[in-house]
């Protein structure tokens, strides 16, 4: 018996309800089907036509089809489409490891790569952690993070993300991370200017460090532009000055998750380039170095913090797609397409035109209270009344519904589900690298009549 006859057909069960990846909350409207996807534009199986304006979930930094990366893809694909780390090297890995680290500038020159951001960010804790033992620093566990943030949704990964709703959801977590605030610059308290207000949440870290016990401490992590979490929060730069300066003092690691802003998206091709007193010591990325072609995660850290562990055994973590050669193909052909195409100059171009049309916006629609980022990642935050800044209820799910409304006129942005027990109201437009002046004409001119529409929706 073939057990093709015994398949129900496609796109039904056998009950006759329809297939989903995921059961979705009754009451979910049902999602287009994708039918595909070129440059900026992706068309479902209706024939309707979408600008994506947030790069999936700001990860499609070349937008879709690129022709580079399908042909480094498809003849990788053909030569060895895999190869076990631990019996090979390849030649995809090292050309991409060696490029990458050249793209990260001095100081960075060793490349582990695993497959996105959350994963990347567990291999930093482990290799932080290895880092430590190596020094005869067993004591050292804790990991600081901000609050809030976004580091990934396995569990390690979600110890140190700085949202309390998802550890009420999936407490105990496996172990609790202390949380410091993050210096988020919408609502500053009364009396204090930003630079003020800045140095405040990083004593509050310093006070944190002492109060565990500075030889607690492992390290510290921190989303240098931030992403859906903060809603591209970038970080003040006496913030960034006075964390490298408690990190050294204690000894504690410094971490930076440039999941989302790294690889060129802020106008630079590390996000913490914008501040140059505030190296890293481990550096993690994914998202827009594999641009949604493939998963591909890293993280990036010196020669001599790597060598520190060697004597150990070496970085004792693998996965089964560690180094994957396909991953490591897609990631040096979206890396040169992006820098030979001089992608990470025209994100900080582009990225400052979009910034003044959405604050024109801001001003011609009251729903919109600030406008935030660097380069092309950038988000909108809205609020039931900009002069004090007072949030729409969170009933209201306002980015859910702008986001519908703009799917509805053909435009996609990005943002966090329903967002219960959220820390501010945003939608990221955060188009790709390769975004055109007229499709950022119609990107504006789409998100314009959104707005409009759910001012009208908002208001009413
Ligand atoms: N870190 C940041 C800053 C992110 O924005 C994300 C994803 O949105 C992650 C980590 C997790 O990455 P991934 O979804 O690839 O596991």
């Amino acid at each position: 018996r073939n057990d093709l006859d015994v398949l129900p057909p496609l796109g039904t069960l056998a009950r006759g309800e329809p297939i989903q990846v995921f059961a979705a909350p009754p009451g979910t409207p049902a999602k287009p089907q994708i039918a595909r996807a070129m440059g900026i534009e992706m068309w479902d199986t209706a024939g309707n036509r979408y600008l994506d304006a947030s790069s999936g979930p700001v990860a499609c930094n070349l937008g879709y089809g690129n022709r580079r990366v399908l042909d480094a893809l498809t003849s990788q694909a053909e030569a060895a489409a895999f190869a076990n780390v631990s019996h090979f090297e390849s030649k995809a890995n090292r050309d991409f490891a060696e490029r990458l680290a050249e793209a990260a500038g001095p100081g960075y020159e060793r490349v582990f790569v695993v497959s996105g951001g959350s994963e990347a960010n567990e291999a930093a804790l482990k290799l932080a952690r290895q880092i430590a033992l190596s020094r005869g620093e067993a004591s050292r566990w804790k990991v600081i993070s901000r609050q809030p943030s976004y580091h990934g949704g396995t569990l390690g990964a979600l110890a140190i993300t700085g949202d309390p709703s998802a550890h009420a959801m999936f407490g105990p977590m496996l172990q609790e991370m202390p949380k410091v605030p993050a210096p988020v610059t919408y609502r500053i308290p009364a009396g204090l200017d930003e630079e003020n207000w800045a140095l405040k949440c990083a004593q509050d870290l310093e006070d944190r460090v002492v109060a565990e016990g500075p030889e607690s401490v492992l390290a510290f992590i921190q989303e240098p532009v931030g992403g859906v979490s903060t809603g591209a929060l970038v970080t003040p730069a006496a913030y960034m000055t006075r964390v490298r300066e408690i990190c050294d003092k204690y000894g504690i690691l410094l971490i930076h998750d440039e999941v989302m802003s790294g690889g060129g998206r802020t106008g630079a091709f590390l996000s913490h380039d914008h501040w140059p007193d505030c190296r890293a010591d481990l550096i993690v990325m994914a998202k827009g170095i594999g641009a949604g072609y493939l998963p591909l995660g890293l993280v990036l850290a010196p020669r001599d913090l790597v060598e520190t562990v060697a004597s150990g055994g070496g970085f004792l973590h693998g996965h089964t797609a560690l180094g994957n050669p396909l991953s490591c193909a897609v990631g040096l052909a979206v890396l040169e397409e992006t820098l030979e195409r001089g992608l990470v100059e025209r994100s900080a171009v582009l990225g400052a035109e979009l910034k003044t049309r959405l604050w024109d916006m801001a001003n011609r629609y009251p729903i919109i209270g600030d406008v935030r980022g660097k380069g092309l990642l950038m988000a909108v935050e809205f609020v039931a009344d900009p002069a004090t800044k007072r949030p729409f209820p969170i009933e209201a799910a306002v980015p859910a519904a702008v986001s519908r409304i703009a799917m509805q006129n053909g435009l996609i942005l990005y943002t966090r589900g329903t967002n219960a027990g959220r820390d501010g109201d945003w939608v990221m437009v955060s188009p790709p690298l390769v975004t055109s002046d007229r499709e950022l004409d119609e990107i504006t001119d789409r998100l314009e009549k959104s707005l409009s529409q759910a001012e009208a929706e908002f208001s009413s």
